[in-house]
């Protein structure tokens, strides 16, 4: 349970007066959830730059194009004409150097009278600009008398926002959020408050939001610094509890006498590669070891992680236990067995597959067989972690995909066994110090050679006027027998506001039908599992020869026919994405070719992103490139599958930080590991803020 401290800190935007139901839209939209924001996601919005009001210059002396704060005489009004509705509402204002003219477009009347009376004393702040040689403010953003400027913060914050909502209306937002900041207990050592200098963590949330100098909003001040490093904190403390629990002395060990590994070695069509063949013999001597295995297999898009797993699996069906494989999708989880299955049948492995799909009778049996040890390998969706999915001897777990699983996700996994091992799969090569952000303390093992035999993507970038050639191009290749995706970015208007003018693949599908006849197929993530399968069915087949298709091809599809994709709007993709589609070519003996179609102008890091991805398609460089170019989001796809992610922290920035909340944070657990005391209490408190508590449960109450 969070303490009850945080309570407020919980509380729903919308409790906050100002804060309405549009408000509300508009928050969740700009905090990127999926429910009512709390104040704590609030209080999280940092500021991303500053106006500075400090500048107080007589009329004489203000620099135009500068935002300054006058002190000025108000001395006669000049309403627009009447039946000129389109010119302004003068204001004429002096000191003892000169004039200033305040002025005010479609004011409401009674509203400018008000704010200046003739004659009285007024601050006003605002962007000078000279007009006609006059010093001139139009609408300044405060006018206050000299109650109100006692009062008048000298920097306001400017945070990033979304179209529709006010920065004013935030800013007072996130003061009444400031305001029901209870007092919270200090997490952080002594030594490292005392090394780093850190301010309370009330103080930095204070300075940021209120700055009190130009410097306190900055990610590598000490204010920002401190918050980052709470949040890298959490994380790391919540992996390290997991993985407490996960390195418990496991009882048995799993390796076997390597008979099935053998069998499959032999069956496959090809020789492993050296990476492939070292990934093994450590995913082997982990598997012996007395303490169970996490690790993480990192390799490009098809460089065959998929025949390692599998091995991985046969290694523990040697000594009798069983394995599961759990994908993120439907599609990757049917492909995997596909993969896998001829292979495990002649070693004698028996697998089976367990997705939303498989209901009723057929799911009974395949359940019963399970329990009863009759399946060696399960591969599937969530649909693996469902209460009743029990397993006799569940001894590894093997997750594909890793970032797209909470760790919920993996926890409940690995509970349905006693001492699971862990093996994770990503295809989105990961840099080192990001997977000790986001999965904490692994043993890496790296696929970085291709298999032989791959030809190199013959990767162009195009501007989407000049799709008609696309079009004929893709025509062509249509006509000499090619495998074509075209991949667009969104299924329909409604799954994003404003983003209207992106191409919609069922357009896109019904004008390349109209064009290329009945073998133009398309798939996309509103249509059920079955349907899916089918349409990529029917590609593998031939019988669909270009196949439209927003990202549900994302992950791990392979069809190594296929040697053309066009990418539309590719500029709205982020890199590693960019990245993962274009593997789904390439896969074949085949020479392929990748278009990527963009809309123009180009932003700048749009147009970085479309060269790094031109240039190469080595998948550890491109995620290092995705890191210099726009931070961590992206490299792990968070963005785009939405999982919370990290809001403070920036590791081009915090690279530091994070190696010493990892120190902290193992330097807990051996001291503290059930988070007992009054240091425990605030570290419980740190993890419910940062909402990274799924470990406590584990370790029990304080
Ligand atoms: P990924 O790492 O993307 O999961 P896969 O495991 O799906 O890659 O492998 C991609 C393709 O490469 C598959 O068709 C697989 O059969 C093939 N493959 C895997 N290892 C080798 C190898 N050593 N030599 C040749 N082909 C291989
Ligand atoms: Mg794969």
């Amino acid at each position: 349970m969070r303490p009850a401290l945080l309570n407020p800190l919980f509380a729903p935007v919308t409790s906050l007066s100002g804060v309405g139901p549009k408000q509300d839209k508009l928050l969740r939209y700009l905090l990127d959830r999926s429910e009512t924001p709390r104040l704590v996601d609030l209080l999280l919005h940092l500021p991303a730059s500053v106006i500075d009001r400090r500048a107080r210059p007589k009329i004489r002396d203000a620099v135009p194009g500068t935002v300054v704060t006058l002190e000025v005489t108000i001395d006669r009004h000049r309403p627009a004409p009447p039946r000129s509705s389109r010119a302004p509402y003068l204001v004429y204002a002096s000191d003892d150097t000169g004039d200033v003219v305040l002025t005010f477009f479609r004011a409401q009347p009674g509203y400018v009278e008000k704010l200046l009376p003739v004659g009285a004393k007024r601050y006003v702040s605002g962007t000078l600009q000279m007009y006609d040689g006059i010093p001139q403010i139009v609408h300044p953003d405060r006018v206050v008398d000299e109650e109100g400027f006692a009062k008048l913060s000298g920097i306001d914050p400017v945070y990033p926002l979304t179209e529709g909502l006010a920065i004013g209306s935030l800013r007072r937002a996130i003061a009444q959020a400031l305001q029901k900041l209870p007092a919270l207990p200090e997490w952080i050592s002594p030594e490292v408050l005392r090394r780093c200098s850190f301010p309370p963590i009330a103080e930095a949330l204070q300075r940021v939001h209120v700055p009190a100098e130009l410097t306190d909003i900055l990610p590598d001040g000490l204010f920002w610094s401190r918050l980052a490093f709470d949040e890298l904190l959490a994380g790391q403390l919540a992996l390290a509890l997991i993985r407490a629990q996960l390195r418990r002395p496991a009882g048995d060990r799993n390796a076997g006498d390597g008979h099935l590994r053998h069998r499959i070695i032999d069956a496959l069509p090809y020789a492993l590669t050296a990476s492939q063949r070292d990934a093994m013999a450590a995913i082997a001597e982990d598997l012996r070891q007395p303490v169970r295995m996490l690790r993480l297999l990192q390799g490009d898009v098809g460089s065959g992680k998929t025949v390692v797993a599998l091995l991985a699996a046969a290694a523990v069906a040697e000594v009798g236990k069983q394995a599961a494989l759990m994908a993120p999708t439907e599609i990757l989880a049917r492909q995997h067995i596909k993969t896998i299955a001829p292979l495990a049948e002649r070693a004698g492995l028996r697998v089976a597959i367990l997705t939303g799909r498989e209901k009723g009778k057929e799911r009974r049996e395949l359940l019963a067989r399970l329990e009863a040890g009759e399946i060696d390998l399960l591969v599937g969706t969530h649909a693996l972690i469902q209460d009743d999915v029990i397993f006799k001897s569940l001894a590894l777990a093997i997750v594909d995909e890793q970032h797209r699983f909470g760790v919920r996700e993996r926890l409940a996994l690995t509970s349905k066994g006693e001492a699971v091992d862990v093996l994770v799969l990503s295809a989105t090569p990961i840099p080192r110090t990001l997977v000790l952000t986001y999965f904490g303390d692994m043993d890496i093992s790296e696929l970085r050679e291709k298999p032989a035999g791959r030809q190199p993507i013959d990767t162009r970038t195009v501007p989407a006027s000049r799709i008609s050639d696309v079009i004929d191009a893709v025509g062509r290749a249509l006509k000499a027998g090619k495998l074509v995706y075209w991949i667009c970015p969104l299924v329909e208007e409604s799954e994003a506001e404003g983003t209207e003018h992106l191409t919609n693949a069922t357009k896109r599908f019904e004008s390349l039908q109209k064009r290329f006849g009945d073998r133009v197929g398309l798939v996309h993530g509103q249509m059920k599992g079955a349907e899916k399968d089918a349409v990529m069915a029917q590609f593998a087949a031939h019988e669909i020869t270009l196949l439209v298709a927003t990202t549900v091809v994302e992950v791990g599809v392979d069809v190594p026919a296929a040697s053309i994709m066009v990418i539309e709007n590719a500029e709205r993709f982020g890199l590693a994405q960019l990245h993962q589609l274009r593997g789904r070519i390439g896969r074949g003996s085949e020479a392929s070719t990748c278009l990527l179609l963009y809309q123009e102008p180009l932003g700048e890091i749009a147009k970085a992103r479309l060269k790094v991805i031109r240039e190469t398609t080595d998948g550890f460089r491109i995620a290092e490139e995705d890191l210099n170019l726009r931070g961590e989001g992206d490299v792990l796809g968070i963005r785009q599958s939405g999982l919370p992610g990290y809001r403070i922290a920036r590791p081009e920035v915090h690279g530091q930080l994070i190696a010493q909340a990892r120190e902290e944070a193992l330097r807990t657990m051996k001291d503290n590991p059930k988070l007992k005391g009054e240091r425990g209490e605030a570290l419980r408190c740190l993890l419910y803020l940062f909402e990274r508590d799924e470990a406590i449960p584990l370790i029990g109450a304080g």
